[in-house]
């Protein structure tokens, strides 16, 4: 039987809403012009409207009686490369084309804002004619005559509110005048640019270094042929890497073809916009999640339009619509912040710019002081084109790097103490020289684990390579990746002495309170989760410090980055080792990562820098590698680690989650669909048992995980989605992550 067809084109639209599945639509003629994949439509459903996105344009409508489309919203469309990195990411990531679409197109475009319009105000009439006018009105309307005056001064024309704050009038009498036909009025579009009030100088490109010319001569070699590579540039701290990138997005820009510079959050400062300013001025568009609605939209649509050719911004940067895309930049590719945790689409930028690269041809370059294992791996198995940067570019020389023992700290101070005698020494002579000194808290390590306070072990896991975690609730230590409790032991498992303790960290507030405490007058700004919650508040307080209105800058993770601060002399890292004791295959790394980061930010100017790291593991081999700040020892060092426990870049990782308020419930629904699991997929997957999250309970919900290794991550996506229908009514929220940034939370 052939079908009947009612319309000369039909489309397949998956909705907004609940549904994963596409359906079919036919196209009113009065629309074919109009419609174009990635499309927004409107659609009936069951009797109601509908919004979704147009996957695919059909001659044939594959079954009879179809509803015809509604509505085309043509000012929001994804655009083709977009469109088919998005069906990837559905693919991969496994998550439904909805959420992936939600990210792809900011909320404000999704809703269609407007511009922000504003009335502009222009003369009417020859200035000859309106000074006439003005001296007839000055009796009679004083007010519309202040105006006149006004307007008599102004060039071309004037912002009705700036008009009004000037003169002092009401818009009634801007009215009357515009009556009388003395002024004219006129909608303007205003561009929210966050960058227009700002000041910056033109800068021209620096002489490339030999190592530099090197990574950039390479990098043309695939842009010059749209050709698309990936790069990773492994370079120190000061070598160079953004001069690299600057001056590559240069080549793309005279080839007319477009950049995304992807950033952490928190490096996207004022230093780091201004230099990118000074070389682009406005070609560039800067996107991040403190900008209002209104805001996003209009440089969203700058990018869309052509009119910005680079876009600077964090993880969601990466979905710009970028026209004629041909580089795409992640630097510090390895920070964890590139990955999306909050909420599904679970994924990872730095990947996903990977796969955009592939689909545009285009060039991709990860930089980074201390590479993701994954990234250096890829590199050394020639997927990735290496290119390495060992000195720094400018004159400063790389700080001198000393480990403090807590132990003996703790010993002198007959207790616990925050400061080691030699970090004290070393703020209070910095401080009398005028210099300045930078302590850094790591932030994570919070949690309870138990360490011996002779040999300052924390209590490990028999049967993985990671830390117990102190449960308060049942009193028991726990392994967070194979299931393994103990209870805690009376002697230490490693020197059998008795004083084993719980430790828990310290918080920044309590750092700066203590350091006022021993030197009255030295002057701290602390910069942390807590003082940076409004708008402009962070680059506030890190434009105080490099002012030298403090002499001790007091921070966490967000200190830690890009910054350059030529007055730093000394930086101290308090607890070093905090993190270590989190159960999470990657601690190590981002240990490593982070002290090397931080030790990055101590002289980089004139005079020799110096790093103080206090440790109550001065042995531990993470420790020592950073104080050396060599990174490729401890590459191969962790590397042979991940080896031995599969873990990434030997093998992918994903982790399943459920939750919800019936903690029994919850767990045997983690082990039901784990049991799916290991019945589906092939023997080469392994599946570590259900064991409870990191946090076990999250506002009144129980959680539940396991995580699941193996290789081909398409064929345990395709299979979770089939398991998952049994599940769905189940009551218990669950989801797959897939590449987890964390085995432990
Ligand atoms: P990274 O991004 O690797 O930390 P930067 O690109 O910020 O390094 O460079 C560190 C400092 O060295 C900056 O002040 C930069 O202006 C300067 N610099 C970079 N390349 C050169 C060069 N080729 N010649 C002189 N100075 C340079
Ligand atoms: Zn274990």
């Amino acid at each position: 039987m052939s079908l009947v067809k009612t319309y000369h084109k039909y489309v397949s639209v998956v909705l907004e809403i609940s549904l994963n599945k596409a359906l079919a639509y036919g196209v009113p003629d009065e629309l074919i012009s109009q419609i174009q994949k990635g499309m927004k439509v409107s659609v009936p459903v069951r009797g109601r409207l509908q919004t979704g996105y147009i996957i695919d344009i059909m001659e044939e409508p594959g079954f009879e009686k179809v509803l015809p489309i509604t509505k085309v919203h043509e000012q929001v469309v994804i655009e083709k490369d977009l469109f088919e990195l998005g069906l990837w990411m559905a693919k991969y990531y496994g998550a439904p084309l909805r959420n992936i679409f939600k990210v792809m197109l900011p909320s404000s475009v999704r809703k269609e804002a407007k511009h922000k319009e504003q009335l502009y105000v222009m003369r009417g009439q020859t200035r000859e004619q309106l000074r006439e006018l003005c001296i007839e009105l000055r009796k009679k309307s004083p007010g519309q005559a202040q105006i006149l005056d006004g307007m008599l001064n102004v060039k071309k024309g004037i912002l009705l509110t700036e008009l009004l704050e000037l003169t002092n009038g009401t818009r009634s009498q801007v009215k009357s005048l515009v009556k009388k036909g003395a002024l004219v009025m006129d909608i303007v579009r205003v561009d929210r640019s966050p960058l227009v009030n700002e000041d910056y100088f033109r800068t021209s490109p620096k002489e490339l270094n030999h190592e530099q010319q090197h990574a950039h001569d390479k990098i043309l070699t695939s842009l010059l042929q749209n050709r698309f590579q990936t790069h990773l540039i492994f370079g120190i701290t000061g070598s160079g890497k953004t001069e690299i990138y600057l001056q590559a997005i240069d080549v793309a820009l005279k080839r007319g073809q477009g950049s995304i510079m992807m950033v952490p959050e928190i490096s996207l400062t004022t230093q780091m916009i201004e230099r990118f300013r000074s070389r682009f001025e406005g070609s560039i568009a800067i996107l991040h999640y403190r900008l209002s609605q209104g805001e996003r939209f209009d440089e969203w649509k700058r990018v869309q339009s052509g009119e910005a050719k680079i876009v600077i911004g964090p993880r969601s940067a990466i979905f710009s619509p970028v026209q004629n895309l041909g580089l795409i930049i992640v630097d510090e590719e390895h920070e964890q912040t590139y990955k999306q945790t909050e909420e599904s689409p679970y994924y990872n930028a730095r990947d996903v710019a990977v796969m955009r690269g592939k689909f545009t041809d285009s060039t991709v370059i990860l930089g980074s002081a201390t590479p993701s294992l994954e990234s250096y791996y890829n590199a050394e198995e020639g997927k990735y084109l290496l290119s390495s940067l060992n000195n720094r570019a400018d004159t400063a020389q790389l700080p001198e790097v000393k480990i403090i023992d807590m132990k003996h700290e703790y010993e002198k101070a007959k207790g616990y103490t925050i400061f080691s005698d030699a970090l004290l020494s070393g703020i209070k002579s910095r401080w009398e020289k005028g210099e300045q000194s930078l302590l850094f808290l790591n932030r994570r390590g919070f949690h309870t684990s138990m360490i011996c306070q002779k040999c300052r072990e924390p209590l490990h896991c028999h049967h993985c390579d990671v830390a117990l975690t102190f449960h308060k609730g049942t009193h028991l230590l726990k392994c967070h990746l194979c299931g393994y409790e103990l209870y805690p032991p009376k002697h230490c498992p490693q020197c059998g002495d008795e004083s084993v303790l719980k430790f828990k960290g310290v918080g920044t507030e309590q750092v700066q309170k203590a350091l006022h405490a021993i030197f009255p007058d030295i002057r701290t700004v602390r910069v942390d989760a807590d003082t940076t919650k409004h708008k402009g508040s962070h680059q506030k307080l890190l434009r105080e410090f490099s002012s030298g209105k403090a002499d001790v800058l007091i921070g966490t993770q967000m200190i830690a980055k890009g910054l350059h601060f030529p007055q730093v002399t000394l930086v101290g890292v308090l607890n070093s080792d905090g993190a270590l004791n989190i159960p999470d295959f990657r601690a190590a790394e981002s240990v490593f990562q982070i002290i090397t980061q931080v030790a990055g930010r101590s002289g980089r100017g004139v005079s020799k820098g110096e790093v103080i790291l206090q440790s109550a593991m001065p042995e531990n081999a993470t420790i020592q590698l950073a104080a050396t700040q060599n990174y490729l020892d401890f590459y191969r060092e962790e590397l042979a680690v991940r080896e031995i426990f599969q873990y990434p870049p030997f093998t992918h990782i994903a982790k399943m989650t459920f939750s919800g308020t019936d903690c029994q419930k919850v767990l045997r629904i983690a082990e039901a669909f784990r049991h799916e699991l290991i019945k589906n997929l092939p023997s080469n997957f392994e599946i570590l048992p259900v064991v409870p999250s990191g946090y076990a309970k999250v506002k009144d919900r129980y959680r539940y995980q396991f995580i699941i290794k193996g290789n081909n991550i398409y064929y345990l996506t395709e299979k979770y989605h089939l398991i998952s229908h049994n599940f769905s009514k189940s009551g218990i929220r669950f989801n797959l992550d897939i590449d987890t940034s964390s085995t432990y939370f």
